[in-house]
């Protein structure tokens, strides 16, 4: 069966988000191909605006729409006390708690010299420079439980060990090898009560 070349690119282009097959792309591109002009345009536009309205705050690289994210701009969040993270989705997972009230900084994944993930490609040097400004009195490490995981955080409190300051890591509620995001609500608001003093 010859395949249209404007699908064929639609599925190869689908097919390059994460989770998404061959077989998964051609379904979701024959759904769209039925739906109104409407109704693709408003999705054109939607991912269209992801990367035209969307920015990374230039303090904790959180998702913004102006330089600083909400959180990092909300004079009622407590900027003495910092939570890494590895990522944006794990902000959101936290956020959904409603229950911490610091600030965050999203590394941007972590360690992993087999994929050519060293220290320069993480936010770690800007981790430095904001605790230098806020002088916090927690860093909280919240990286997911992986291998990785574990090296990154052990790397940060270890570059951090001369430094007057506590420094935390979630407790073991989260089952290893499964993210924040993945979580319900009460397991993460557990981990982050039950944190442990590293340092
Ligand atoms: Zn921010």
């Amino acid at each position: 069966m010859i395949i249209a070349e404007p699908l064929e690119i639609a599925i190869q282009e689908l097919s390059k988000l994460p989770g998404i097959g061959r077989k998964t792309a051609l379904r979701l591109s024959i759904f769209i191909l039925r739906q109104s002009n409407e109704d693709v345009n408003r999705l054109v536009e939607a991912i269209s605006n992801l990367k035209t309205k969307l920015k990374f705050c230039k303090e904790c690289f959180n998702l913004a729409t102006e330089d600083l994210c909400p959180i990092c701009s909300d004079p009622d969040r407590d900027s003495k006390l910092i939570c890494v993270v590895e990522d944006i989705n794990d902000v959101i997972a936290i956020e959904k708690t409603n229950e911490y009230k610091g600030v965050y900084h999203v590394l941007g994944g972590v360690l992993s010299p087999l994929e050519g993930i060293g220290p320069n490609e993480l936010k770690i040097k800007e981790l430095i420079s904001r605790i230098e400004k806020l002088i916090p009195s927690e860093i909280i490490l919240a990286l997911n439980p992986s291998t990785e995981g574990e090296a990154t955080s052990l790397y940060i409190a270890n570059i951090l060990k001369d430094r007057n300051l506590k420094i935390t890591r979630i407790a073991r509620g989260i089952p290893i090898g499964s993210d924040l995001e993945f979580v319900d609500e009460a397991t993460v608001i557990r981990a982050l009560e039950g944190r442990i003093q590293i340092k």
